[in-house]
């Protein structure tokens, strides 16, 4: 469902990814790891559209994203035609941004009323059943600051689930939470990972990625530099720099 050929991303003349090929499947749960500043977050920012590219080609089941093309010439796409590219995506943020002013369910009812002009009520239904799912059907009523940061984070993934992806990114989402409150997230992604959804996951939970990812993908300075089953990379890594992040980890 994502395809990424040798995709190169500048900030002025700091390369920060250098040629990134990936592949992920249907229903696969890809575990992006790898030092603080090795890219992972600009990798899934362009998956997404957030960042433009410089070089190379990101598909996203068939679109080439960023790109349309008319008559077999490629066109750069305008920002409407950029957010319909972007729709089967949903992202969830290291901080988890939800609106401050609105309750659990007007966060998670926003995009779908507005973007897919699902009915209200229909909307609001499926919001209940969203927060039911990842455990907080009673708090739709809550403004996020009444929410703990765990909570906070299951909202913003029932928000993003609320425009139906076919593709979950996640952004560290744990990393800013209290210790005792990253589990109850966790739970919830390995829950959604077990229904089937396609994810591709930058996070330091190595637990999570030993047990959860089909293929772990270990980025270093803007390149690929082992990738494999997690217990390749994570038990048996063949790469000296793997192993070295590796025992910082632990
Ligand atoms: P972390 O785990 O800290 O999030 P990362 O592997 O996700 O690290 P990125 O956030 O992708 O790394 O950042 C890679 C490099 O790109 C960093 O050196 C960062 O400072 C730089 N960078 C990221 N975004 C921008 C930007 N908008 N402008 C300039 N430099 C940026």
């Amino acid at each position: 469902i994502v395809r990424a050929v040798n995709v190169h991303k500048s900030f002025g003349r700091h390369r920060v990814l250098k040629g990134i090929d990936m592949a992920v499947a249907p229903s696969e749960v890809v575990c992006l790891i790898g030092p603080s500043g090795s890219g992972k977050t600009t990798f899934l920012r362009c998956i997404n559209l957030l960042e433009d590219i410089d070089e190379g080609r990101i598909f996203v089941g068939d679109q080439l994203m960023g790109y349309e093309d008319r008559a077999g010439t490629l066109h750069t796409l305008d920002d409407a035609a950029r957010a319909r590219q972007r729709r089967p995506i949903g992202m969830v943020f290291q901080r988890f941004n939800l609106f401050p002013h609105m309750t659990a369910v007007q966060n998670i009812i926003e995009a779908p009323t507005q973007v897919l002009r699902t009915p209200r009520g229909q909307a609001v239904q499926e919001a209940h059943e969203l927060l039911e799912r990842v455990g907080l059907g009673d708090r739709g009523d809550a403004y996020p600051s009444q929410l703990s940061g765990g909570q906070q984070q299951r909202v913003a993934i029932a928000r993003a689930l609320a425009m139906h992806p076919q593709l979950m990114l996640f952004d560290e989402p744990t990393s800013a939470l209290d210790p005792e409150l990253v589990g109850e997230v966790l739970a919830v992604m390995r829950e959604l990972a077990e229904e089937g959804m396609t994810m591709i996951v930058v996070t330091h939970e190595m637990t999570f990625a030993r047990d959860v990812a089909d293929h772990v993908v270990f980025m270093d300075a803007g390149v690929v530099v082992e990738q494999g089953s997690p217990d390749q990379v994570i038990n048996h890594p063949g790469q000296e720099r793997t192993q070295q992040f590796l025992s910082r980890m632990v």
